[in-house]
């Protein structure tokens, strides 16, 4: 199929065009170039430096690129920046993503994969998290993912638009082969910023919150590997034949780390000590996230391959060992 991938230039959206491609599907990439990277996508793949507010070119591109499912990872994603610019997410995230929909139906083009996240649930009240968890976010970041989700179930029952969000947990780690990877400006995640700290690129790590009713006092998250991300996204297609179909998928393997056996697997990979400095809680943070994905195994078949965080920390330490300023080495 003929796929636009906005934000494909971003680090999720870049893992998903590869596999597209690789899959036999035409990726075309829409990216503002804000956020993105420009060399996180081959040479060869149709690219289009664009903002969504563009609504002309939006329409040119659809018709142009002969369209038929958009593919939308393209947002702003610093929670704490959501809390002290909460306009900025709702004009970047919600509003864009608006803009991007009525330019979809006016093309007649009416399938639509959604990232969102699990964000969406605030704090819950259970774990592991389903699908039926209660959503009530506790930052405008996780509120403008819940108001494109439920202007989706409108616009899937007024227009006919087939549509997959999934609510992703902690995505980490990089390709197989170490060419592409995570590189945010500023980078906030736990995984990069720990790598960082052992290699002395950055900073000693701040380690947030050590008194949390957990196990070891430290958060829990539910870290899944990129391209386990990815590879849901394509494994929905067949469900959006259906014209006004809509899913919501958590994604997430399901096991719960916490931040001190982070460190300790960045240690184990890259032999290396982390040096730690223990920190007040993060504001915002949830002791503890992660998932139940049982609903996207039944429908989509869709099972992590990356099952534990070491995996994991070892394809992220490959990209950054290879690569340690990001896509500023090319
Ligand atoms: N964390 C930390 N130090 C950091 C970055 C993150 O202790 O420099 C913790 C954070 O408090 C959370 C976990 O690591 O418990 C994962 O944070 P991240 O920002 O990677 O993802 P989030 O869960 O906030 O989406």
């Amino acid at each position: 199929m003929n796929v636009l991938v906005v934000g494909g230039a971003g680090y999720i959206g870049s893992h998903c065009v590869r596999q597209l491609a690789a899959a036999g599907h035409r990726p075309v990439v829409l990216d503002s170039l804000v956020y993105g990277h420009r060399a996180a996508v081959a040479p060869e793949i149709p690219f289009h430096a664009c903002d969504l507010g563009d609504e002309a070119a939006l329409a040119r591109i659809l018709a142009d690129e002969k369209i038929e499912v958009v593919m939308h990872f393209a947002a702003f994603a610093y929670v704490g920046e959501s809390v002290t610019d909460p306009l900025k997410y709702y004009f970047n995230n919600t509003v864009a993503t608006l803009q991007l929909l009525r330019a979809m139906l006016k093309a007649g083009v009416k399938k639509f994969v959604f990232s969102s996240t699990c964000a969406t649930y605030g704090v819950p009240p259970t774990l592991p998290m389903t699908e039926a968890t209660p959503q009530a976010p506790i930052n405008p970041y996780g509120q403008t993912k819940l108001d494109v989700e439920n202007a989706l179930k409108n616009l899937a029952r007024a227009h006919g638009l087939s549509f997959a969000a999934f609510r992703y947990f902690n995505a980490a780690g990089a390709a197989a082969d170490g060419t592409i990877g995570e590189d945010h400006k500023p980078e906030t995640h736990l995984i990069p910023v720990a790598i960082d700290a052992a290699t002395g690129r950055g900073p000693a790590l701040q380690l947030f919150g050590t008194d949390y009713p957990t196990p070891d006092g430290t958060c829990l998250r539910d870290y899944v590997h990129v391209d386990d991300l990815a590879r849901a996204h394509i494994a929905v297609f067949p469900k959006l034949a259906t014209p006004g179909a809509g899913f919501f998928y958590n994604l997430g393997t399901g096991t719960p780390t916490s931040v001190r056996e982070v460190i300790a697997a960045v240690e184990k990979v890259t032999g290396r000590k982390v040096p730690v400095v223990e920190s007040p809680r993060r504001a915002g943070d949830p002791p503890a996230l992660y998932a139940d994905a049982t609903k996207a195994r039944a429908e989509l078949g869709w099972v992590p391959e990356f099952k534990t965080i070491e995996p994991i920390v070892a394809s992220a330490w490959k990209w950054h060992e290879s690569r340690p300023k990001g896509y500023a080495d090319r």
